[in-house]
């Protein structure tokens, strides 16, 4: 059994799941799940435990039911317990095409890594955190959901990403409804646009984007500014607040006259 609290992180090889699996780890011991960078993932392993923490690092496509399965298995045998699940993982369309133009295999991979996935770990996590806080081995558990402006924003270009990240919103409602008797909170944190390898080749865009006035904040969004608002919700500070949607995008969503 871990001496800390447990928080896993799925997708934490690189991008906005590097920079919450370093955050967390100030109080959690982080689980690292990647699916394929590997090195990357150790490398986030070690920068943990450079910094006086620790880390455990689990390679698990979360698009699949038996890898979502042998991950929290896993994560259980060797820390023997979940308090946080923070469901990162997530890819953008294969290629960007106009709506007559999706086919159905691009479709199904997006949603299912992006939404199949977040729902099946918030089920999965959502059983061992109720069995768990029933046994009296942790008192509460945190669930947070990654997903993006573009659960409302429409990009015509990238139908399955919106179509997956609007149903991740739902899926944050459902189980924080359902999950508050067993004192596990759900939250969604809406990132804008960050600087990670997904926005590497709309970077110039956004650049210019940017200095037209696209949010308030007129800057690109680092992958620190999401963590520390995961770290934030992980904390007791809430505890009459489940279900929320935290906006992590420079103001993006003002609607602006
Ligand atoms: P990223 O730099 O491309 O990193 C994606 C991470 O997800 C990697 O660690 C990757 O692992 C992992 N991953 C992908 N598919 C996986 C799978 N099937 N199983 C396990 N891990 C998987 O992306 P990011 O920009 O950090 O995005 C992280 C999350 O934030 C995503 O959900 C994304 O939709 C959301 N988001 C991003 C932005 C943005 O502007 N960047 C904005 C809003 C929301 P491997 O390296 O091992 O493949």
């Amino acid at each position: 059994m871990a001496d800390k609290p447990v928080a896993l992180v799925t997708g934490a090889s690189r991008g906005i799941g590097r920079a919450i699996a370093l955050a967390l780890s100030r109080t959690y011991a982080v689980v690292v799940n990647y699916r394929s960078s590997k090195k990357q993932a150790q490398a986030v392993a070690r920068e943990i435990e450079q910094q006086g923490g620790s880390a455990l690092v689990i390679q698990a496509d979360v698009a699949d039911g038996p890898q979502r399965q042998h991950l929290v298995d896993t994560v259980l045998q060797q820390l023997g317990r979940i308090d946080v699940l923070v469901n990162n993982a997530g890819i953008s369309v294969p290629k960007r095409a106009d709506l007559f133009d999706v086919d159905e295999e691009a479709w199904e991979a997006v949603l299912r890594v992006n939404l199949y996935a977040p729902f099946f770990m918030c089920q999965l996590a959502g059983k061992v955190m109720t069995e768990l806080i029933a046994r009296g081995t942790i008192q509460r558990g945190v669930i947070v959901n990654i997903s993006s402006i573009s659960a409302y924003a429409a990009s015509t270009d990238r139908a399955a990403y919106c179509v997956a990240k609007a149903g991740l919103s739902m899926v944050t409602k459902l189980f924080a409804a359902r999950l508050a008797r067993e004192r596990v909170f759900v939250y969604e944190v809406r990132p804008g646009i960050i600087r990670t390898d997904m926005t590497r080749s709309v970077q110039e865009r956004y650049d210019h984007l940017f200095q037209e006035g696209l949010c308030p904040i007129a800057r690109w969004g680092m992958p620190e500014d999401v963590a520390r608002v995961v770290a934030l919700l992980c904390t007791n500070e809430l505890p009459y607040s489940t279900g929320e949607v935290i906006n992590v995008d420079g103001g993006f969503h003002i609607r602006r006259l």
